[in-house]
């Protein structure tokens, strides 16, 4: 039977780890939908856009072609924005700064959401995002909320960013994390919020294993796996 999880969180949850691994375990689709609302915001600071100018912002969402592949051999589907794969440009610094604006805006929601809906309606699907059990697939067979401490979550941040080679600092990245989800939660349109009927999980003492095991736990409670 085809079936489609909805994973919404705060930033630096894990989602997206999680998101994946599951997909991997379940042979479902994985969308990550925060690349998307990046992948515009990448092409808006490229062409010299500002950010907090709606008009700009609404011209550009007409012209952009955005196309989702499937997925590639690591089960990731990238982003072709304008005839361009932009997919491993989209987790810079800059972008992080900028994105929660350009996903506050009306039209460019409106187009996510209708491209994310036409996606899942093929089924077998996991999306992960911030309104994806509330707004994007309200109808999920599952749908969880992924959580962690802030401080969890920016030290995974900072983790993650070290092994890259990025001095950074951990103050630093904990007050951008907390402003993003400043601005995703008391936005107007479809903030970042749990759904009534959405799993709770708080992975901050939590290992990837054991939130993916939960997360299985559930889905197998159904007979599904
Ligand atoms: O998940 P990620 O951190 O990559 O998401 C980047 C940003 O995209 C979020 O901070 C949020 O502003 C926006 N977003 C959204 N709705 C979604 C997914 C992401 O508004 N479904």
């Amino acid at each position: 039977m085809s079936k489609v999880i909805a994973i919404d969180g705060p930033a630096g949850a894990g989602k997206s780890t999680i998101s994946r691994l599951l997909a991997r375990k379940l042979a479902y689709r994985y969308l990550d939908t925060g690349a998307m609302y990046r992948a515009i915001t990448y092409l808006a600071l490229e062409e010299g856009i500002d950010i907090h100018d709606t008009e700009e912002i609404v011209k550009l969402s007409k012209k952009i072609e955005m196309q989702i592949t499937p997925p590639d051999e690591n089960h990731i589907s990238h982003i072709i924005i304008n005839g361009r794969d932009v997919t491993d440009s989209l987790r810079t610094k800059e972008v992080d700064l900028n994105v929660s604006t350009v996903a506050k805006n009306k039209a460019i929601r409106e187009l996510m959401t209708e491209m994310q809906r036409n996606i899942a309606s093929s089924g077998n699907i996991i999306m992960d995002g911030r309104d994806i059990g509330t707004r994007v697939l309200p109808d999920a067979d599952y749908k969880f909320f992924i959580t962690a401490s802030l401080e969890e979550r920016a030290r995974r941040r900072w983790k993650e960013l070290r092994e890259k080679g990025l001095e950074v600092s951990l103050a630093e990245i904990e007050k951008e994390i907390a402003e993003r989800d400043r601005e995703d939660s008391t936005r107007e349109l479809a903030p970042l919020v749990k759904a009534e009927d959405a799993i709770l999980i708080d992975t901050s003492n939590l290992s990837i294993q054991e939130v993916l095991d939960k997360l299985i736990s559930y889905i197998k409670d159904e007979g599904n796996v």
